[in-house]
């Protein structure tokens, strides 16, 4: 089966979690085609997507240090992870590529300071550094694990519009450039562990899909390589029947349809949001969320129904009076 799977920011927030995730990584890998997504490290004091972002407006607004002044805490961040889990010659490959990622970035504030105004095309230059940052330290993880895995950013992969921040992938395109870059690696039985988030327009120019990006990413990517299943690793068992801060007894649903999904979605519950895995339902590609802390569980798949069932979950909207 070919499967390709997302991480959240959070399931790699911690050398912990990336140990998680290369078990996970390294079981599928014995029985499946992996294609594995990462987003951005969340540590619950550092969320890198958001540090970057913060980083580039203050130095819009003069503070052309601001990068350089973050870039210590976030380089800390994911070498505290990589002397953790990587040998020692991954560690030696990893830390000048992060440090060039950060001096360039740090370089690049400096300037946005100068200039005094921050573009959405060079605020995505920052903003999607900590993905390219994460690929390469899971890839190094896995492969001092014993598994053969190679970080690709997906600027090599996804072709989007020019619509920075918030850029819409174009599929045929993305579709050739996937097929070429990533199918010799799988055949070869290399991971390729992708850059969530991110893509570029025709002419090459880094782009983001929005924030939250990286599921879009992921559905991305399956579609276009006609996974048998796309799997979302979250923090989460599944989907559950209401929320449990209100309903105490909710339970994690087995399956849904694509349908239920977007229902729940549109009635305000937090579960994948349908236009990011509109790929995936227009292909009809059956979709797990599963927990990277609890990867026993089978989680839930959300797929075509199968019977007309009865309702499954509760949902509901607070209105403030
Ligand atoms: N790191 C990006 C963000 O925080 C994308 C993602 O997490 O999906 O928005
Ligand atoms: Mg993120």
């Amino acid at each position: 089966m070919r499967v390709v799977m997302k991480f959240g920011g959070t399931s790699v927030g911690s050398a912990d979690a990336v140990r998680q995730v290369c078990g996970i990584v390294g079981d599928a890998r014995g029985i499946h085609q992996a294609v594995v997504v990462v987003s951005a490290m969340n540590a619950p004091d550092l969320r890198t997507t958001d540090v970057l972002i913060a980083a580039a407006k203050a130095a819009a607004a003069g503070d052309g240090d601001a990068m350089a002044r973050v870039a210590p805490q976030l380089l800390d961040l994911h070498m505290r992870a990589a002397y953790d889990l990587c040998s020692p010659a991954e560690v030696e490959l990893l830390e000048p590529q992060l440090r060039t990622m950060f001096a360039y970035i740090s370089d690049l504030a400096r300037s946005i300071a100068v200039l005094g105004e921050l573009t959405p095309r060079a605020l995505d230059l920052f903003s999607g550094q900590g993905e390219r940052c994460n690929a390469r330290l899971i890839a190094a993880a896995l492969r001092s694990a014993g598994i053969p895995a190679e970080a690709v950013d997906a600027t090599e992969l996804i072709v989007t519009d020019e619509h920075y921040g918030n850029a819409a992938p174009q599929m045929d395109a993305t579709r050739q450039r996937t097929f070429a870059r990533l199918l010799p690696l799988i055949e070869q039985g290399v991971v390729p562990v992708v850059t969530g988030f991110i893509g570029a327009s025709h002419s090459g120019v880094l782009t983001t899909l929005g924030r939250g990006g990286s599921d879009y990413s992921c559905a991305i990517l399956g579609a276009v390589l006609n996974a048998d299943e796309v799997w979302f690793w979250k923090e989460v068992d599944g989907v559950m029947s209401a929320n449990p801060k209100v309903v105490p007894e909710a339970r994690t649903l087995d399956r849904l349809s694509y349908s239920e999904m977007a229902e729940l979605a549109y009635y305000g519950a937090n579960v994948l949001h349908p236009k990011t895995v509109l790929p995936l339902v227009q292909l009809r590609i059956p979709i797990r969320i599963r927990n990277t802390f609890n990867p026993q569980h089978p989680g839930t798949l959300i797929a075509e129904s199968i019977a007309p069932g009865t309702a499954k979950a509760v949902t509901a909207i607070k209105i403030s009076a």
